[in-house]
Order: structure tokens, then sequence, then C-alpha cells
């Protein structure tokens, strides 16, 4: 459910938090209002229904663009907002940016050239070749491959990017609710350990990958179940005797920039996403077949130093709300390789069959995938965009997400700049502004 808030409770908000101050600089009662347990605020049994009464919350900042959620999307998003002139926030449930590329370990970015044309550019190949200057920051760069990356090094190429924009941040805060005016997002209410706060934005780019804010603002979207994975590391294969290296157990065999490194998941059937009870049967099942597949492999003579360096923080979600927005990416457009005139990103892949390379596209995202019907001041970025379950496979990887994310937050900082819906934003400008910042628009 949305918190509706009428112009007059948002003129008031504005005025009673001071705008833009930090928590540190809220005034002692501002600050108990945050708090979870301030009499007159914490939930009551009435009646035997669990009830929460209405509360005034802290405004935390305000800005032009706020961007919910900091994987490959969001990131992308903050960055080409805040290189198109606006004021940028972004929000992440975590203490790290990167979503399922870094917390999630999916380590293997696929899908940015159709043969020798590379398609997914822009800011996301800049992440790239930042860690190309890195030590072991990334492998496989080379044509015809996937390059993989190195969680750390991401993480610490992504703060740095982040931060040279000067996007402001805020970990360690979990978008729980959109702020309405009408069916008009203005903003978004985080829960944290400073307790439950606003912020109010121009325009709210819902990259949290489950469409998370779209859904509480009341757009159209569709639930979908996927296969779940938990990833983990697995160190010292430059331990093992050379002699074993060519028989090594496929799952050992995942190319990592760092030697000795390699990764795998163990995988689920299909699962609700969004099923908190799910998702923990998930982690406890998948802990306990991990461990039982590492023993027996270290059972294997020869195979006795390897061990589990760590698991993945976030499990493995291919896909959970899909939004239903004014265009849909489809499999027919994909197969006749339809060009879109308010075209925003462009993706394509070139795959394996046995020895052969086998391309796919390139495929044209147009920017109507990226809005929802009805609502206004919205836009989302990344696996949650529109698009027909035939293209899950295609639309949802990392590249894609940078594009998507990178188109979101330009034509975001369009409308807050020019005062417009970003459904009626300048798509030419828009489009000549991803240009400048190196995208490929076909
Ligand atoms: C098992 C698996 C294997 C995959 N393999 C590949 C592959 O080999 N190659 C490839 O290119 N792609 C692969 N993908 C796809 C790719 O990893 C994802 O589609 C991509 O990371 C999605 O990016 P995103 O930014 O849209 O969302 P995410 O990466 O999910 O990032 C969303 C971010 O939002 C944050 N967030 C979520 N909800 C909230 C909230 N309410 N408030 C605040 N923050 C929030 C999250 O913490 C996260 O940081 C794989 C995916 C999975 C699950």
């Amino acid at each position: 459910m949305a918190t509706r808030f009428t112009r007059r409770d948002l003129v008031r908000l504005a005025a009673a938090s001071g705008m833009g101050v930090s928590l540190g600089g809220l005034a002692a009662s501002q600050r108990a209002v945050a708090g979870a347990t301030v009499d007159g605020t914490s939930a009551r049994i009435v009646a035997g229904k669990v009830i929460q009464p209405e509360r005034e919350l802290p405004v935390l900042n305000q800005t032009d663009v706020l961007v919910v959620g900091g994987g490959p999307a969001g990131v992308s998003a903050a960055i080409a907002a805040r290189r198109t002139g606006a004021k940028v926030a972004l929000v992440e449930r975590y203490g790290h940016l990167g979503g399922l590329w870094t917390g999630g370990f999916v380590v293997l970015v696929i899908g940015h050239r159709v043969g020798d044309l590379q398609v997914s550019r822009g800011i996301g190949e800049e992440m790239m070749q930042r860690l190309e200057r890195l030590d072991r920051g990334i492998c496989r760069r080379g044509p015809g491959e996937d390059p993989v990356v190195d969680v750390e090094s991401l993480k610490y190429v992504l703060v740095d990017m982040i931060t040279e924009a000067q996007v402001d941040v805020f970990m360690h805060c979990w978008g729980v609710d959109a702020i309405m005016d009408g069916n008009a997002v203005r903003g978004a209410v985080f829960e944290s350990k400073s307790g439950r706060q606003a912020i109010l934005a121009k325009v709210v780019i819902d990259t949290t990958g489950d469409g998370d804010l779209y859904a509480a603002a009341g757009a159209e979207h569709e639930n979908r179940p996927c296969r779940a994975s938990l990833l983990y590391r697995v160190g010292n294969l430059d331990k093992l005797p050379p002699s074993l290296k060519p028989d090594m157990p496929k799952h050992l065999r995942n190319a990592y920039p760092v030697e000795g490194v390699t990764w795998n998941a163990i995988h689920s059937p299909e699962i609700d996403g969004l099923d908190v009870k799910e998702l923990s049967n998930l982690e406890l099942k998948a802990r306990k077949a991990l461990w039982k597949r590492m023993q027996e492999t270290r059972q294997t003579p020869g195979y006795e130093s390897l061990y589990v360096i760590d698991t993945a923080p976030q499990l493995g979600i291919r896909v959970t709300r899909v939004l239903n927005g004014e265009a849909t990416i489809t499999a027919e457009d994909h197969r006749t390789g339809r060009k879109f005139p308010d075209v925003v990103a462009v993706g394509g892949v070139t795959g394996r069959d046995g020895a052969k390379l086998v391309a796919t596209g390139p495929w044209q995202v147009p920017y109507g995938a990226l809005v929802p019907r009805k609502l206004e001041n919205l836009l989302t970025a990344g696996r949650c965009i529109s698009f027909e379950k035939k293209m899950a496979d295609l639309v949802r990887l990392i590249p894609n997400c940078w594009t998507t994310g990178q188109a979101a937050g330009v034509a975001a900082a369009v409308a807050a700049q020019e005062q417009c819906a970003p459904r009626n934003v300048n798509i030419s400008k828009v489009q000549a502004i991803l240009r400048q910042q190196g995208a490929y628009l076909g």
C-alpha cells in the first residue's frame, strides 16, 4: 500500500524537516519520530488485528532524481542522471553496490557483443575499463569471450564512480513504500536503523530488480516465478596437482580473475522470489547441498585443500515482478529486428553452440518499456522492466541492466529539469545525451 500525501502534507513535511539535512542534523523530536518504539507509533493489536497508526515521517533528503536499488541498473541510472546535471540520491538496502552482480556473485557478464559489434557500451563499458586498470579486476575481455569480474574490485569501482559523480548515497536503507500525490509518485519511504524516513523527489527510478517501488505505487505488473541459485566461491585451485586439472569436475572449471579461485552455484526449482518463506527455505537447503558437494569433492584424492571461500550474501533470484509498461519487449520484435523511434538501449549476445559462435540481436529497447502505464513520475530499469516471458533470458543480462539504467537516468534528469512527466520527455534530447555519454543506440 502506498503512502498517500496531499500537496499540503508534503509542504508541511518539507518545512518540518528543513529539507536535505542529514539525520545527524535533525532535531531531537524528529529523531524520536524516526525511532521504532516511540510511544504512539508502535503497532497495536486492535480487535485481533495488528494495526500500525498513522505517523509523521522525517524527510531525509529532497532531490531531483531518486534511484531506489544500487545494482547494475541503479548505479548506471544514478551516474547517468548526475552526468546530465540532476541532483541525485541513491538508496540501497545493503552496504555495497552492484546488486546481484556483486552481492549475488553473478560475475559472468554475458551479452554485450553481436559478433564484433559491441552493443552495450556507455557507463557499463566504463566500469569494465576501470576494472581492467586494476590488478586482477577482470578477465576474459578478449573478442568472443564473456568477461568475468572480481566481486571486491567491482564493489570498489562502483563506489569510486558513484562518489566521483557526487551522488547522495544512502545505504542500509530498505525502500518500503511510495509517496503518492494522486497518481504521481513524489518520493519513497525507507526503513533503516535510523527508523522510517522519507525522501522526496521529482522523479523516482525503481531499480530494485523486484519492482518494489512501482508495486507499492500501484503500477500494473505481473509476478513471475523463477529458478533461483546460491552462488559461492572456492579457493586453492592453484594447489591442485597439475595432473588432475584436465579431468577436474565441471563445477570447479569457471574462470575467475584471481588465480586459484573459481565459482559456481547450487540451483533450485522455480520459486516465488517474493515469498519470504520460500526464500528462507532455499537458503537453508542450498547451504546444506553446497556443504555436501564440497565435502564429497574434498574426499577425492588430490582435492583435499579446496575450501569454500564464501557464499553470496544475496540469493540469486532471476525474476519476480515484471512491469506492464507503455511498451513491451517481445520475442517477435527481437526476431524481426524491429527498430523503434524511441530506442534507448540495444541488446545482443554472441553465444556458443559447441565450437560454433552464434549471434542473437541486435535488438532494441523502446523507451516505453521503462514507463509504467497510468502512473506518473516513475521510471524503471534493469530486470523488472516490461518484457515478454520468452525474452527473460536476454533482457535481464547485466549489460542490458546497465544500458536501461543509463537510459532511465538520463530521461529522469531531463524530465526533472524540464518539469515534464517522464512519459512526455523529449526523447530526441534523451537519445542525444545518451550518445554523448557513450551509449550505442543502433
Ligand atoms: C543465478 C543467476 C545467474 C545469472 N547469470 C547471469 C550471467 O551469467 N550473465 C549475466 O549477464 N547476467 C546474469 N544474471 C542476471 C543478472 O545478474 C541480473 O539480471 C542483474 O544483476 C539485474 O540487475 P538489476 O540492477 O536490475 O537488479 P539487481 O542486480 O537485483 O540489483 C537490485 C539492487 O536493488 C537493491 N534493492 C532491492 N530491493 C530494494 C529495496 N526495496 N530498497 C532498497 N534497495 C533494494 C538490491 O539490494 C540490489 O542492490 C543472472 C542472475 C541470476 C540470479
